[in-house]
């Protein structure tokens, strides 16, 4: 591995499931002189973070896995964040990936040199700065919790919790807890909740659509088939993508299969909550997709708990004893739990990124973050993102189309490498037509509908979610197109 004058051939940067893949399918096609950079002491990125009570993965574990590492042994068809964090930690030491692994290294910057076509990694803590030909920037959208902006919070004189830094110290028997949010994380937090707490308010904004789950123990001789009958794994998990890619005519674009959706989720909200005026307050007033669907049994069954309680007037402050709602009531609470998401950069950078002739992405993202597939940046040579701009999935899979992006961003550092090239950057007049074509397609998606979401800038820009099927995303990344780019020997020549 090279010194910190010698460039590396690759500097990624995080180590959760998409820094991992790409090191790993690096590996794989001989490229070792890589380097992964790791502000946390762990691997595993958001499932480190999130060991709250309940976490889980909402997609099936043998599609929510990568094709290049199949697991016969997952306990359950949606399997615990601790089990999905011991799938990372064995790949990352079945496939050798562990030595290139710098830990506590925490990335403040990148600027790239034009004359050298190096990328200069900026470090804290008085690191010495780094240099590589390429880098990918495997940071993750979700990787930062995002606190609300409500009055009173800094005030605040009880225990506080987010979904993502969860507290295993905290007792919660007999305690009053209040939870803000009703999103992916709460759902699953809420039930297990209310199963140690004293009292648990639940303060909702929106109510989302909840889709019931069914999860089933594999059993012994299922895993046994899984390791010994080949093929069979890869059987599992294409019914399953294909399962997921059938709902995106009804879940990405709004279409009469959109109403089955509601109605499915209406029926397990009737099926679920006996009292009518609860089951008002449950029922969302914008379309099925356009924020995240919502998959859960126990959530409804614990919203009626004895000991649980639904508030949707909006808050209004949080006081020193707890949170106070626009009609006047303080409800005090111990311990407040913010299910509340993630600081997301959909207009900025999670770090500064200094292109070519000194342009900042940052400022060419203040309306919108966009990239040329999701994976490339024009004016941003040998730069390359996972989870990019509009990599987003709404039905099926986060690790299908990851392993897309990871396929593709590595075929082009082979590149790089193979012709020795100084540049390779995608051509803006494709980036452009790419966006424009995108964004058109996006005006007639759910998420696009006129809900308040994550994936959304406050102007409705959407920079965040792919307009398609799971295949369409995957067979545009299937090898790099050299007439995209444009590749830039040593010796200045462009090659078009
Ligand atoms: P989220 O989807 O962004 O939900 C945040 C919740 O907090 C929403 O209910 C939001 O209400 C509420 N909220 C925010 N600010 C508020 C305020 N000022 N007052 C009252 N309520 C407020 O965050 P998340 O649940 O952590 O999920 C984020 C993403 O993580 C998901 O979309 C998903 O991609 C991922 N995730 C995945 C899984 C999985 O199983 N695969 C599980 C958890 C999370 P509004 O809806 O009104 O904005």
């Amino acid at each position: 591995m090279s010194t910190a004058n010698k460039p590396l051939d690759v500097a990624i940067i995080g180590a959760g499931f998409a820094g991992i893949g790409a090191a790993i399918r690096l590996r794989q096609k001989g490229i070792t002189d890589f380097v992964i950079l790791e502000r946390d002491e762990r691997v595993g990125g958001t499932w480190r973070d999130n060991t709250y009570p309940g976490a889980a993965c909402d997609i099936p574990s043998r599609l929510y896995s990568y094709s290049f590492a199949p697991n016969p042994d997952w306990s359950h068809t949606y399997s615990g964040s601790a089990e999905i964090l011991r799938y990372i930690e064995t790949m990352v030491d079945g496939f050798g990936i562990r030595p290139h692994i710098r830990f506590g290294h925490t990335v403040t910057g990148l600027e790239f040199d034009e004359a050298t076509g190096l990328w200069t990694v900026g470090l804290a803590d008085g690191r010495p700065k780094l240099r590589a030909r390429s880098v990918v920037l495997a940071s993750g959208p979700l990787a930062n919790p995002g606190f609300p902006n409500i009055p009173g919070l800094d005030r605040y004189e009880g225990h506080r919790i987010h979904s993502a830094r969860w507290d295993h110290d905290y007792d919660f028997t007999g305690k009053k807890v209040a939870v803000i949010g009703t999103g992916a994380s709460a759902v699953q937090i809420i039930p297990e909740l209310v199963r140690k707490a004293g009292s648990v308010k639940v303060f909702q904004r929106t109510p989302g659509w909840v889709l019931p789950r069914v999860n089933r123990r594999t059993n012994g001789l299922t895993k046994q088939v899984y390791r010994q009958v080949p093929g069979a794994q890869s059987l599992a998990r294409e019914a399953w993508f294909w399962g997921h890619e059938s709902v995106a005519l009804g879940v990405v674009w709004k279409s009469p299969l959109t109403r089955v959706v509601e109605q499915v989720a209406l029926a397990h909200l009737r099926g679920q909550v006996r009292d009518p005026w609860l089951r008002r307050q449950l029922t969302p007033d914008f379309r099925a997709g356009c924020k995240r669907l919502l998959i859960s049994n126990d959530y409804y069954p614990a919203l009626q708990a004895e000991n649980c309680k639904l508030v949707t007037w909006p808050i209004a402050a949080i006081s020193p004893q707890g949170i106070r709602t626009a009609e006047g009531i303080e409800h005090r609470a111990d311990c407040i739990v913010f299910a509340t998401g993630f600081e997301i950069s959909k207009q900025g950078t999670p770090i500064p990124v200094i292109g070519r002739d000194g342009r900042v992405l940052a400022d060419e993202w203040r309306g919108g973050a966009y990239a040329f597939k999701s994976v490339t940046v024009a004016g941003y040579p040998n730069l390359f993102l996972t989870f990019g701009p509009n990599s987003g999935p709404g039905h099926n899979s986060a690790l299908v189309y990851m392993e897309a992006q990871i396929d593709y961003l590595t075929d082009a550092i082979g590149l790089i490498l193979d012709r020795d090239l100084r540049m390779l950057e995608p051509r803006r007049e494709r980036q452009d037509r790419y966006n424009a074509r995108l964004q058109r397609r996006l005006a007639a998606t759910t998420w696009n509908s006129g809900c308040r979401s994550w994936y959304l800038t406050e102007d409705g820009f959407n920079a965040t979610m792919y307009p398609g099927f799971g295949t369409q995303f995957a067979r545009q990344l299937a090898g790099v197109d050299l007439a995209d780019f444009e590749l830039t020997t040593r010796d200045t020549v462009v090659i078009r």
